[in-house]
This record gives structure tokens, C-alpha cells and sequence, in this order.
């Protein structure tokens, strides 16, 4: 299948600008657990992290299968889009449900880098994946809300300068449904932290700069409030399903590099006089791996094509992150596997790549939470929890 000759294009551009950031950049940024700041800076500079902001505040105005395209072939060259994702996602709450004036305000400075729109302040340590028990609260306060809480795994907080946060503003008891009395505000964290705010860096399996946030007496603007108090819940939902097929997209593009690499190695390898590559105990997962990540990638195609031609594809964003997260998995597996004991090795990245894949299996949704939409949505089984 041929593709449209404009996402070709920034495929091209993009694998050029990726080409600045070897694998030996990477490996110091992930010994050190140090943001990877000069590619993020490339990457705005270039204007990808603009993507998705209209032209008239200084992005590129493009859709989603354009911004899709962006994050896999960031994937797909080896580098680690999960240090400016967010931007990508976030995007769409605020070009959706922002005000004339939000706009106005932060994306000309976002657009241009003066500003980064890196911090997603959804999950909860007591709550989890149950969102709509979040805890946090924003409680109006004459022109203020004042906010009290806490957030877990809010990545790049340390590297942002604003935040989307979800935070309940009525009390659970007194809503009609479980859904309202949540808001969305963006927060302007220069002014905040040292003022309520305050942000710990967690170490994980790999460097990923994310962070636990505490909220004290934190006082926002209520001009922060996105869109209609109580109404949060709703409008992350669709925001959400850009995330998931942003981050499938990643999945692609990580099964690619994954394939490509064990591709090549599997030619070059000779071990008992012939490459390994000829034996089908070696050839077969390869092949298996890629048949997953082209059926993957058919349905990332699918579901940013229906969220841009203006639904809001639940089913298609779902099925697209489960496939594409199982693909990209399956692909990093074998991938060690075909290097045998050099895929252990941090100077070939396998080892590296290997445990930036495995998130996308949890997050942001994990694949359980995605089966059970799919049962309940889609087949109309009883909701199971
Ligand atoms: C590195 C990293 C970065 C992240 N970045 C962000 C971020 O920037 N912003 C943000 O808001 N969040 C972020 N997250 C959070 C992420 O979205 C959650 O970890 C994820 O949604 C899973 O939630 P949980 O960890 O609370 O798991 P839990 O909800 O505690 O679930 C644990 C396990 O139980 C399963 N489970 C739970 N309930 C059910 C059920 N009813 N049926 C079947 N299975 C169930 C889940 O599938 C999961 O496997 C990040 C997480 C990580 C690890």
C-alpha cells in the first residue's frame, strides 16, 4: 500500500533529524537517568512537537495520522519518543475544550518551545486505574481553586513547564454520575512549585523522568479551569483516545526497529559456518513478529483515520494500543532472543529498547482495562467491574 506522498515526507524529515541522536546518546541518557533535553529541543525546533497546534498560533495545523507518523518513526530510529509524547496527546484537551483566550495564551509559546506541554496528571497512588475514585481536589476559592493531593507516575513534571491535571471538583456523593464533578485545569507549574506544588522523581526500569506530585493549599487561577467545571472526565476521554493511538503508533515503530535490527543480525551472525538467519528456529519469529506488527499497524492506520475524520473511535484507539503494545512486545522478545547473549549487551540497544517496550503493555492503559472496554462496549458482555 502506498502511502500519501505528505506522511512520507515527514517520515523522511523526521528519520533525518533522528540520525543526530545515536545509539551512544541514548546510552549515556539512560546510564545518567538524564532527560534527553537536546532531542526534545531538536525535535520543537523542527516543529513536530507542533504538529498537531493550528497554524494560526504558530504550529503546523496537521491531524493525527501526521503526528502518528512523527511519534513511530521517532520509534522505529531507535530513539525514545516517551520524552515528548505528551505533547502530542495533551494537545487535543486544550485545542478541543480550551477557551479563545487559553489559546491565545499558551500556544504561540508552546508552538515556538518557549514552553513545553509535557506533564499529564491523571493517575493516582490509592485509586489506579479506577479513575473516577481519584481523590485530588480543586476547591474554588473566590478567583482561585485551591488545590490539595496527590499524583503518581506524572511523567517529564521535572521537564515541563505546564501540566494537565484531573482533579475532582464536587464531592463523588454529590454528583448524579460517577463520571461528573471531575475538572481539568492546566496548570502553570513555574509558579507553583515551592508553592504547594512539589515533584519526586521515581526510578524505573528504564529512563523514563517520571515523578510522584504533591498538591498543598495549591492556589491556581481559576482562569486554569479548562472547559466546564465538573466536565473533566469527559473531556479527557477523547484526549485519551488520541494518547492510545499515539502511543500504538510508538508500538509500531518500536516493533520495527526491533525487527529490523534482529533482521539484520540474524544475516550477519555465523555460528556452526551459516548465519543463523538460515535456520528457521531463528528465521520463523522473525517473520512472526512481523506479520503482528503489519496487522498492528493496519489498525493504528484505521483508528487515526476515524478520530480525524471526527469520531471518536473508543473501540479503534483500543484495539489499535492492544495490538500494537502486544506486537511491539513480542518483537523486543524476540529480537534478544535472535542476539543471544549480545542482546544482553548495552551497546547494541536491544537491551535498552527492550525495557522502554515493555510499559506500553500497562500503560497508560493496561491491556486488562482495554479487554474489558472491548467485552462491555463492544460485545455488550456485562461490565465486570
Ligand atoms: C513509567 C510510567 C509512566 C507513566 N506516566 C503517566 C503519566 O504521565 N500520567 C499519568 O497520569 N499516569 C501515568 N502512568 C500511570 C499508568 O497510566 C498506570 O500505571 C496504568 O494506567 C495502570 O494503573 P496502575 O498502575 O494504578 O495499576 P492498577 O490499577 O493498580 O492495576 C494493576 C493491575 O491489575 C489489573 N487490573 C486492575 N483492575 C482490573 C480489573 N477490573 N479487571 C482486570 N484487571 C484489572 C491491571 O490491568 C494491572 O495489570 C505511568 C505509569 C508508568 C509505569
Amino acid at each position: 500500500m502506498n502511502e500519501r506522498e505528505d506522511l512520507s515526507e515527514i517520515r523522511r524529515a523526521v528519520r533525518a533529524l533522528c540520525e543526530e541522536f545515536s545509539g551512544e546518546y541514548w546510552r549515556t541518557k539512560d546510564r545518567d537517568r538524564a532527560y534527553p533535553a537536546e532531542f526534545v529541543d531538536a525535535l520543537t525546533r523542527a516543529g513536530f512537537l507542533a504538529a498537531l497546534i493550528p497554524e494560526e498560533f504558530g504550529g503546523s495545523g496537521l491531524k493525527l495520522d501526521a503526528a502518528a507518523v512523527i511519534m513511530e518513526e521517532i520509534q522505529a530510529a531507535g530513539c525514545n519518543g516517551a520524552s515528548a509524547h505528551a505533547q502530542m496527546y495533551i494537545m487535543n484537551t486544550l485545542l478541543k475544550y480550551g477557551s479563545a483566550d487559553q489559546k491565545a495564551a499558551y500556544l504561540p509559546g508552546i508552538a515556538s518551545g518557549e514552553l513545553r506541554l509535557q506533564a499529564f496528571g491523571v493517575s493516582e497512588p490509592t485509586s489506579g486505574t479506577d479513575t473516577l475514585s481519584l481523590k485530588t481536589r480543586a476547591l474554588r476559592d473566590g478567583d482561585d481553586y485551591v488545590v490539595n493531593g496527590q499524583k503518581i507516575w506524572t511523567s517529564r513534571a521535572e521537564h515541563s513547564d505546564l501540566m494537565l491535571l484531573l482533579a475532582r471538583t464536587t464531592p463523588r456523593e454529590d454528583v448524579a454520575k460517577r463520571t461528573e464533578g471531575l475538572s481539568i485545569f492546566l496548570v502553570d507549574m513555574r509558579a507553583a512549585v515551592g508553592k504547594g506544588l512539589t515533584i519526586k522523581p521515581i526510578l524505573t526500569l528504564m529512563n523514563h523522568s517520571t515523578t510522584e506530585v504533591f498538591f498543598d493549599d495549591l492556589r491556581i487561577p481559576a482562569s486554569a479551569l479548562i472547559g466546564e467545571e465538573g466536565q473533566g472526565f469527559r473531556y479527557i476521554l477523547s484526549g485519551m483516545n488520541a494518547e492510545r493511538i499515539l502511543i500504538a503508533a510508538e508500538c509500531v515503530g518500536d516493533a520495527k526497529w526491533f525487527i529490523e535490527k534482529a533482521t539484520g543480525y540474524a544475516k550477519d551472525r555465523q555460528v556452526f559456518g551459516r548465519p543463523i538467519g538460515q535456520n528457521q528456529g531463528v528465521q520463523f519469529p522473525i517473520a512472526r513478529a512481523y506479520a503482528q506488527m503489519r496487522a498492528a499497524e493496519l489498525m493504528v492506520h484505521h483508528a487515526a483515520q476515524a478520530y480525524d475524520a471526527g469520531g471518536n473511535p473508543g473501540a479503534e484507539a483500543n484495539m489499535a494500543k492492544l495490538l500494537a503494545s502486544e506486537a511491539s512486545w513480542a518483537a523486543a522478545d524476540m529480537c534478544v532472543q535472535t542476539f543471544g547473549g549480545f542482546g544482553f549487551a548495552e551497546e547494541y540497544d536491544v537491551e535498552r529498547k527492550f525495557r522502554e517496550a515493555r510499559l506500553y503493555t500497562v500503560a497508560p492503559i493496561s491491556t486488562n482495562l482495554i479487554l474489558s472496554y472491548l467485552a462491555e462496549h463492544v460485545l455488550g458482555l456485562p461490565r465486570s467491574y
